[in-house]
C-alpha cells in the first residue's frame, strides 16, 4: 500500500540536483572528480552584500515580513527592473518569493486549472515540467533543435496553441543551452501570444549573464499588449552569486500576483528577512561585481566552446549567455566499452563520471537527448582538466 499521492508519483526529482549530489559523495570518498556539473556561480556573494546581511542580524531583523516580501526590495527590484529591462512596474506588480524557482511554482500554482496546456519549448530547464505536472497542467513539449538554435519561432508556438493552452514559457539568455533571443525573435513569438491571448512566463534569471556584447532584451518590454500577458521572474542567485539565500520575485499582472501571494501566504509566507534585506544591498547596491564575474564567464566560455568543437564528434553551438555550454555528443552513441554501452545521453553521463571522473549532466533531462550540459562556473584549472580528461575518455570509445 502507498500512502504517495497521484500528484508526487506524477513527478521527478531534480536530475541537476541529483549529479551535484552524486558528485559530492564521490568527492566525499576521496575521488579526484572534476564537477562540470554545477547550475550555480562559483564566486563568492560580494562582501558589500555579505555586510548588510550581518548588520540586519545585529539590528534584529529577525521577525515576520510582509508575506509578499519588504517594501524596500520591491522597490529595488522596480528600480533593476526599469533600469536592465525598461520596464516599469508598481510594489502591487511585485511577488517576493523563496527564489526564482519559487516564483515560478507560485505562478503555475495560481493560473493552472487541471488539463491547462503549458508550452515549454525544448531544451528546457528541468523543473519546467515537473512544475506544470505539480499544478495539474499538461507539459507540452516543443522540440527545438540545434539547427534552429535551440530557439522557438513563432510559426512553432503558433502550430502548438489549441483551445487549452494557458501559458508559454520563454528562458532567455536559456539554461542549458546558453542561447538568448533576438528583439526580432522575441517580438514574433509575442505576437502570436498576443494574438492567441495566452500568458507568458519569461524567466530572465541570466539576463544580465550574457557575452559578445549581446545585451538581452524583456519580452515585456516591447509593448505594453505584451507587458500586460507577461510575467517575468528574475531572482539574486545567479547574478550576484547567491543562490543558497532563496530570494527571487516575480514581476506582472497585479491580480495574479496577489493569487501567488495568497498561495505563499499559505504555505511558505515570507522569504527570510536577513536575504530580503541583503538583496536589496544586491540590486541597489554597487554593480561592478556583476561585470566581473560575467567577464570571468565570457573567458572561461571562449575556452570550453573552441576546446569542445576541437574534439572529434563533438559539436557545440557558442552561448550569448548564462554559463552553460550544451554541446552535441550523439556521434559517440552506440559505441561500447568494457563496463558496457553508451546509448544514451545517462549512459554517456555515467562513462564520462566513472572513466573520466569527471561529472555533467545528461541532456535527456532537459529533453534534448543527444547533448550533455557542461556548467563553467568553475574554475579555469578545472575546466582545463575537465575538458582534457573527457577529449581523452571519448577517444578511448
Ligand atoms: C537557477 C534558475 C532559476 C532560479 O533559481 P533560484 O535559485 O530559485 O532563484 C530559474 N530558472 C532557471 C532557468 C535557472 O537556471
Amino acid at each position: 500500500m502507498s500512502f504517495l499521492s497521484d500528484r508526487v508519483k506524477s513527478v521527478k526529482p531534480s536530475v541537476t540536483l541529483a549529479i551535484t549530489a552524486k558528485a559530492k559523495a564521490m568527492k566525499a570518498e576521496g575521488i579526484d572528480l572534476i564537477g562540470l556539473g554545477a547550475g550555480e556561480p562559483d564566486f563568492d556573494t560580494p562582501d558589500n552584500i555579505n555586510k548588510v546581511a550581518i548588520d540586519a542580524i545585529n539590528a534584529g531583523f529577525t521577525k515576520y515580513t510582509a508575506v509578499s516580501g519588504t517594501d524596500e526590495l520591491k522597490k529595488a527590484v522596480i528600480h533593476r527592473t526599469k533600469e536592465d529591462c525598461g520596464i516599469e512596474y508598481h510594489p502591487e506588480n511585485i511577488l517576493i518569493s523563496c527564489g526564482g524557482k519559487h516564483s515560478i511554482y507560485n505562478l503555475f500554482q495560481a493560473v493552472i486549472n487541471p488539463g491547462d496546456e503549458v508550452i515549454i519549448p525544448a531544451p528546457y530547464w528541468v523543473s519546467y515540467p515537473d512544475m506544470v505536472l505539480l499544478a495539474g497542467g499538461l507539459p507540452v513539449i516543443v522540440d527545438c533543435a540545434e539547427a534552429q538554435g535551440f530557439k522557438m519561432t513563432a510559426e512553432q508556438l503558433k502550430n502548438s496553441i489549441t483551445d487549452k493552452t494557458k501559458l508559454v514559457i520563454v528562458n532567455s539568455p536559456s539554461n542549458p543551452t546558453g542561447a538568448a533571443y533576438s528583439e526580432d525573435e522575441l517580438r514574433a513569438i509575442a505576437e502570436v501570444a498576443v494574438k492567441n491571448k495566452i500568458l507568458i512566463l519569461s524567466d530572465e534569471i541570466y539576463n544580465r549573464m550574457t557575452y559578445g556584447g549581446f545585451k538581452a532584451t524583456s519580452i515585456a518590454s516591447l509593448s505594453e499588449e505584451v507587458k500586460a500577458l507577461t510575467m517575468v521572474t528574475n531572482g539574486v542567485s545567479k547574478t550576484y552569486s547567491m543562490p543558497g539565500w532563496r530570494i527571487g520575485y516575480m514581476a506582472g499582472n497585479a491580480d495574479i500576483i496577489k493569487a501567488m501571494s495568497k498561495i505563499q501566504g499559505q504555505s511558505t509566507s515570507n522569504p527570510t528577512s536577513i536575504s530580503q534585506a541583503a538583496s536589496v544591498e544586491a540590486l541597489e547596491g554597487d554593480q561592478t561585481a556583476v561585470a566581473e564575474m560575467a567577464a570571468e564567464f565570457e573567458k572561461r566560455k571562449e575556452y570550453i566552446v573552441e576546446r569542445l568543437n576541437n574534439i572529434e564528434g563533438v559539436r557545440c553551438l557558442n552561448p550569448q549567455g548564462a554559463f552553460y555550454v550544451f554541446p552535441n555528443m550523439s556521434a559517440y552513441f552506440g559505441k561500447s566499452y568494457s563496463g558496457g554501452k553508451i546509448e544514451d545521453s545517462a549512459s554517456l553521463t555515467t562513462y564520462l563520471l566513472e572513466k573520466a571522473k569527471v561529472a555533467v549532466v545528461p541532456g535527456g533531462a532537459f529533453g534534448a537527448d543527444e547533448h550533455v550540459r557542461l556548467s563553467y562556473a568553475t574554475s579555469m584549472d578545472n575546466i582545463k582538466k575537465g575538458i582534457d580528461r573527457i577529449e581523452e575518455a571519448l577517444k578511448a570509445l
